[in-house]
This record gives C-alpha cells, sequence and structure tokens, in this order.
C-alpha cells in the first residue's frame, strides 16, 4: 500500500460523532480534490458504517469507534470503521439489501447496499461479541 497520506482517529460511540467522522473525513479528502459527486459518496458510506457502529454495535452499551483513511499513490482512498461491540454472526445475511434486526426502528436494512454501491469496494469482517471492522476502497477519477 503506497499511502501518500492518511488520518486516524478514535470517537466515542455517541451519536453527534456520526456527523464528526463525515466532517472529518471530508476535510482530509479536500486535499485529493475529489469530485462533489465522490465527495458525497464517500462521506454517505461513511456516515452508514459509523451509524451501524454505533447503533448495531454498541446497542445498550458503549465503546470507541476508530477510523482510519488513508490516500494512495493511485487517487485510491481507503477506509476502515473499527467497533469493539457486539459483533455479526451472518455477514453474509446482514449484508444482503433489506436485512435489519432493527425494523421497529425505521431502518431499512439498506446500509451496506448503500457503501457497497457508493463505494468500489466493501469488506466486513466481523466476530461475534469482539466487534466489526467495515474496509471500503474507492478510487478517484484522475485529473486531465
Ligand atoms: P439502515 O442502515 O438502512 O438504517 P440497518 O442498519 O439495519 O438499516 P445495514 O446497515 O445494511 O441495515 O445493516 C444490516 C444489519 O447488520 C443490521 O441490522 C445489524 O444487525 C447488522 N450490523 C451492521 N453493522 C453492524 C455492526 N457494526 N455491529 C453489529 N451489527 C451490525
Ligand atoms: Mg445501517
Amino acid at each position: 500500500m503506497d499511502i501518500i497520506n492518511e488520518i486516524k482517529f478514535t470517537m466515542p460511540s455517541l451519536s453527534v460523532n456520526e456527523s464528526t467522522a463525515r466532517a472529518a473525513v471530508s476535510s482530509f479528502l479536500v486535499h485529493a480534490d475529489p469530485t462533489v459527486e465522490e465527495l458525497s459518496d464517500i462521506r454517505t458510506a461513511v456516515s452508514e458504517a459509523v451509524t451501524n457502529a454505533i447503533v448495531h454495535g454498541y446497542r445498550g452499551t458503549h465503546g470507541t469507534v476508530e477510523i482510519a483513511v488513508k490516500l494512495l499513490a493511485n487517487r485510491e482512498i481507503y477506509i476502515r470503521i473499527k467497533d469493539k461491540g457486539c459483533g455479526i454472526s451472518d455477514v453474509a445475511q446482514a449484508m444482503e439489501p433489506l436485512f435489519t434486526t432493527a425494523p421497529e426502528e425505521e431502518r431499512s436494512g439498506l446500509g451496506f447496499s448503500v457503501m457497497e454501491s457508493f463505494m468500489d469496494k466493501l469488506t466486513v469482517k466481523s466476530r461475534v461479541n469482539k466487534g466489526t471492522v467495515v474496509t471500503m476502497r474507492k478510487k478517484l477519477a484522475d485529473h486531465v
């Protein structure tokens, strides 16, 4: 991984930190001169992953969410969002569109689908009672 620039930070699992994460990632990415659409896609994907960590991972408890963002040499953005929450027993099922364990909260089960469609690559690794790591990549368009 040929890293040009990177940030890593941790935040407590407070819902206000969904926007903190979006803002921090945006201000880092601006230096890579993304298009408005690229920036918006990445912000949305980060939001979905951080929200999941807070509302599902740490449901009924508190913990920390770690976010690492890297700008790679080929204008690829690498993002990793990690929690030490409850984990996911069946990742393939969780990633199916419309699957949710919180329908009563008007969750639509589309978070992973959004991450998948807005980013080029999505990987989810999880262990029950250990936590979840979501890794995403997106290649920014080359400038002429
Ligand atoms: P939406 O994102 O549309 O509001 P949702 O969060 O339920 O609804 P997804 O984001 O696709 O939908 O997640 C699907 C399911 O995967 C969740 O309902 C939850 O059970 C599980 N999940 C996702 N992320 C985590 C996490 N970090 N820790 C524990 N469980 C998770
Ligand atoms: Mg979600």
